[in-house]
């Protein structure tokens, strides 16, 4: 491979690109990456962790005001967004740097600018400088989409800046009805804003179970949510230091900020793809095999640029398997089916597996249990939150094929019933785990009465 300069060049060092280089690296290969932001990616600059942060300090409020009930004095709580915004900034300055370091200690070269395809091999930096690749690796993700160009759309922050906003806004209405829209309004709403959340579907987190939907739409209006279905953001317009928000219904809603989260769209603009005539499917990703493999045998592509699961933990699995198929000689096929995933709202929403809708649509026979009840800390708090727990399960074979649950912790508890759950564990099984008591992720065991039964009469 004489005129190659490097065996393999990644573009986008986030959270599937930083893993495809490291693991090809470990295994003899010759990489460069390009990152022509900062290290890390989506994930730890302006996605996954900086916002799980901001969910921890939406939280303290519920737990000042539920120590009440608990025998606690608490003096009035002040809450100081600079400060808050001030430490998530060093926490990622700090993981930034501990990414790179991996990089470093891997023999992954780091070129800090933004890359293009000039042909299947040849790779163009920022500064005209061009590398010659064997193999190449499109890890640039995705970036926020801010939809139809409505009348002051300019005025429109997204997630990005949301990140960065000088101070807590006192009133904010965010557009969109998917997981990071409904995140954010808990959150400006655990911090003391007016949040109005306003999305054009039916009800917020299309995809989801109808159940999940609308148990958490109604917990976030209990907190004093408005949410909106059925509009959409027709124009701002800026009036002094505030904006006058007209919905589609000419409803008019007076905010200090608009957020738009409807949607991310995957980074294929300006690659070079097109003179490549790499195959883009319907959803606007990098169409890819199960291998990650392009239209173009030698480049690969990886996480949300692919439009598959757009995931942290795909992005880096689907990274691992690139590399370990053309560098490890262990081809490795990334399953797309069950995977675990939560909504860090409040309450929070936890779910693996097939939907209520999905599994009639799929089985034969399905047996559906659910549970709607108050958490035994809401009892003294005096808090008005129920918890909701479904468990979809196939009436063949007694597989359990879904598991939905809206409470605290839903995420960690996914992660764990995700194990059983991809083993095939049966309804049976559940049952016969004793329960651990007194906990929320008892009922899970405990769920004896069937909500449900699809089909069953047709089969008997
Ligand atoms: C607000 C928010 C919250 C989220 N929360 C979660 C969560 O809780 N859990 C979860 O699993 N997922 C979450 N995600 C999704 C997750 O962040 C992504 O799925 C994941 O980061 C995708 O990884 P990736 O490697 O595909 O791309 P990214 O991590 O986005 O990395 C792509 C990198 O490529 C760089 N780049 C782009 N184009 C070029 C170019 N031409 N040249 C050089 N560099 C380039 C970018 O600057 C970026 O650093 C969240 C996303 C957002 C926006």
């Amino acid at each position: 491979m004489a005129d190659h300069d490097v065996d393999l060049f990644v573009i986008g060092a986030g959270s599937g690109g930083v893993r495809a280089a490291r693991i090809a690296s470990s295994y003899g290969a010759r990489v460069m990456i390009a990152e022509e932001y900062r290290v890390g990616g989506t994930c730890v600059i302006r996605g996954c962790v900086p916002k799980k942060l901001l969910v921890y300090a939406s939280r303290f409020s519920d737990d000042f005001e539920d120590a009440a009930g608990y025998g606690w004095t608490v003096a009035e709580p002040e809450f100081h967004w600079p400060t808050l915004i001030a430490n998530k900034d060093r926490e990622i300055a700090r993981l930034e740097a501990a990414y790179t370091g991996t990089l470093e200690r891997f023999g992954v070269a780091l070129v800090k600018s933004r890359a293009a395809l000039e042909d299947a091999h040849t790779v163009r930096l920022a500064t005209g400088a061009r590398v010659r690749a064997e193999t190449i690796l499109i890890s640039t993700g995705a970036w926020p989409h801010l939809g139809p160009k409505i009348p002051g759309i300019e005025h429109a922050i997204t997630s990005n800046e949301a990140f960065h906003l000088a101070q807590l806004p006192k009133r904010i209405v965010v557009q969109g009805g998917g997981y990071i829209a409904v995140e954010f309004a808990c959150i400006f709403a655990g911090l003391g804003s007016d949040v109005t959340l306003v999305y054009r579907g039916e009800n917020i987190l299309r995809g989801f179970d109808d159940d999940v939907r609308e148990h958490l739409r109604n917990e976030m209006r209990g907190r004093g949510i408005t949410v909106t279905c059925g509009h959409t953001v027709a124009a701002i317009e800026k009036s002094g230091d505030e904006f006058k928000v007209r919905l589609s219904d000419s409803g008019v809603i007076a905010a200090d900020k608009v957020m738009f989260a409807i949607g991310r769209r995957p980074n294929v603009m300006g690659l070079g793809l097109e003179s490549l005539q790499m195959k883009i499917h319907g959803h606007g990703g990098i169409d890819v095999d199960e291998y990650s493999r392009s239209s173009v045998p030698n480049i690969y592509a990886v996480g949300d640029v692919t439009n598959r699961v757009n995931l942290t933990p795909v992005a880096i699995r689907e990274g691992h398997a690139f590399a370990d198929t053309v560098y490890g000689g262990k081809p490795t096929p990334v399953d797309h089916t069950n995977v675990p995933t939560a909504v860090f709202s409040e309450p929070e929403v936890g779910v693996i597996g097939l939907t209520e809708q999905q599994a009639r649509e799929r089985l034969s026979i399905v047996d559906v249990y659910k549970t709607s009840f108050r958490p035994m800390k809401a009892t003294l708090s005096g808090r008005n939150t129920r918890s909701f727990m479904k468990l979809l399960v196939d009436g063949v074979t007694d597989r359990v094929v879904g598991c939905h649950i809206v409470g605290p912790d839903a995420g960690e508890l996914i992660q764990i019933i995700g194990v059983a759950v991809r083993m095939g564990a049966t309804k049976a099984d559940f049952d016969a785990t004793m329960a651990v008591h007194p906990t929320v992720a008892e009922e899970l065991v405990t769920m004896r009465e069937k909500a449900m039964s699809y089909g069953r009469a047709v089969a008997e």
